[in-house]
């Protein structure tokens, strides 16, 4: 019996009539353009049995590629993964986009959308997938025309035959709803907030079905990766690292924007030869290398390679891969407390340590002078207690400023 409501596609449709104009950049790849340049090639050469699941998955796992929505689990590990459970199996796509300072998913959505489309629906004939979801973040508004409007379009005229269903759920405003099970709670219609975990949405996701879970940035590379090879993807890269990463670079630079640059690269790095050096006037101070929950780190340490993996030995992470720069103009305990602010705003409440615990740190960082004390017992309740990473990440922050930029809290 299928799981499933009902297809919204006369919605769809109704919706696209409804909106006669998207926000479309220069540059911009509707449908035809696409499939003028090869697009959807790869997806039937797949249908058609040119290629065969267990290859494609083979080769994405040679690739390298990781999920590039923050917690970059392996994409051909995961769709053996999904593959292996019982169907009927789903699939959940987040475009929610929420950590602060990332905009790499909007930027690629809004000039090439049909890439990440062949590429869900190249994972769905892989991994056997019935039904895909998409969950767009509410706030775009113009994605959200250019998607409805290109959905109908590939439905009118679908590049292969018995395509999987493929429904746009608007987001719900909510960061939380960026987790993957707050996601699939929001998708379901129900409150966003995180699941308990095991069982993981590999196994029982949406509407307890086993789902394929992705960020929009993991399936935009498949069709290159495929047609390209997996050396292609995994050649690039640098310190040791394998892979491209899409950087949302925001802050003091002369040229922010979204870097396509190899993993591995330095912040330094990244802001010589891709974002033109500092601002005038600006001097290199500080940086947040994964967003609002990522940590911050001081400019002598900017030459640590960015990657998963790489920055755990200084209590960050790279998650999205939202790089923000400070200058000497900044301060970290103002960053530290933005962010917290953030994160007590955000929090979804349902567990205390989180709930409490980030309306505490709030209270205690904005005093003049900080418990440092209190601040490290407190931080170490919320990262073992929370139930997800909101709770478990919202001291990095704080416990950064502790480590390394202790000339502020003098
Ligand atoms: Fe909700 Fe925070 Fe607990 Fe996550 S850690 S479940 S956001 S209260």
């Amino acid at each position: 019996q299928n799981p499933v409501p009902n297809a919204t596609e006369e919605a769809v449709a109704t919706a696209v009539a409804l909106r006669s104009t998207t926000h479309q950049p220069a540059g911009y790849i509707g449908y035809q353009e696409y499939k003028e340049q090869s697009g959807y090639a790869m997806l039937r050469a797949c249908a058609g049995g040119a290629r065969d699941p267990e290859q494609v998955i083979a080769s994405l796992e040679s690739s390298h590629l990781r999920g590039l929505g923050g917690a970059g689990f392996p994409t051909g590990r995961k769709w053996r993964i999904v593959r292996g459970e019982p169907g009927p199996r789903l699939m959940a796509i987040n475009i929610d986009e929420g950590e602060p300072g990332t905009f790499k998913d909007r930027v690629y959505l809004e000039r090439d959308p049909h890439r990440f489309l062949e590429g869900a629906l190249i994972a769905a004939w892989a991994v056997g997938i019935e039904s895909i979801y998409i969950y767009l973040r509410d706030e775009y508004h113009g994605c959200r025309a250019l998607l409805e409007q290109e959905l109908a379009r590939l439905q009118a005229n679908p590049p292969v035959a018995n395509m999987p269903r493929i429904e746009l759920r608007r987001g719900a405003g909510a960061y939380i709803c960026g987790e993957e099970s707050a996601m699939i709670e929001s998708i379901e219609g129900k409150r966003g907030m995180p699941r308990l975990r095991p069982p993981y949405v590999a196994q029982v996701g949406l509407f307890g079905r086993p789902t394929l879970q992705h960020n929009f940035e993991t399936l935009h590379w498949i069709r290159d990766i495929l047609e390209h090879g997996a050396d292609w993807f995994a050649s690039h890269g640098r310190n040791g690292r394998r892979g491209l990463r899409s950087f949302s670079v925001s802050g003091r630079v002369r040229e922010p924007g979204v870097k396509l640059a190899p993993a591995g690269i330095s912040v330094r790095e990244l802001i010589d030869e891709y974002c033109g050096g500092m601002l005038e006037g600006h001097s290199f101070y500080a940086y947040l290398p994964g967003g609002a929950s990522g940590g911050i780190l001081p400019a002598s340490l900017g030459d640590v390679p960015l990657d998963f993996d790489t920055l755990q030995p200084y209590g960050c992470f790279i998650g999205s891969a939202a790089i923000v720069i400070l200058s000497d103009r900044d301060s970290a305990v103002a960053a530290a407390r933005n962010t917290l602010r953030f994160f007590k705003d955000e929090s979804c409440g349902q567990c205390t340590p989180c709930r409490a615990g980030t309306a505490k740190a709030l209270a205690l960082i904005e005093q003049p002078h900080w418990d440092t004390a209190l601040l490290a017992e407190l931080s170490q309740v919320m990262r073992d207690a929370s139930i997800c990473g909101l709770g478990q990440a919202a001291p990095n922050p704080f416990d950064c400023v502790i480590k390394y930029f202790t000339q502020e809290l003098a």
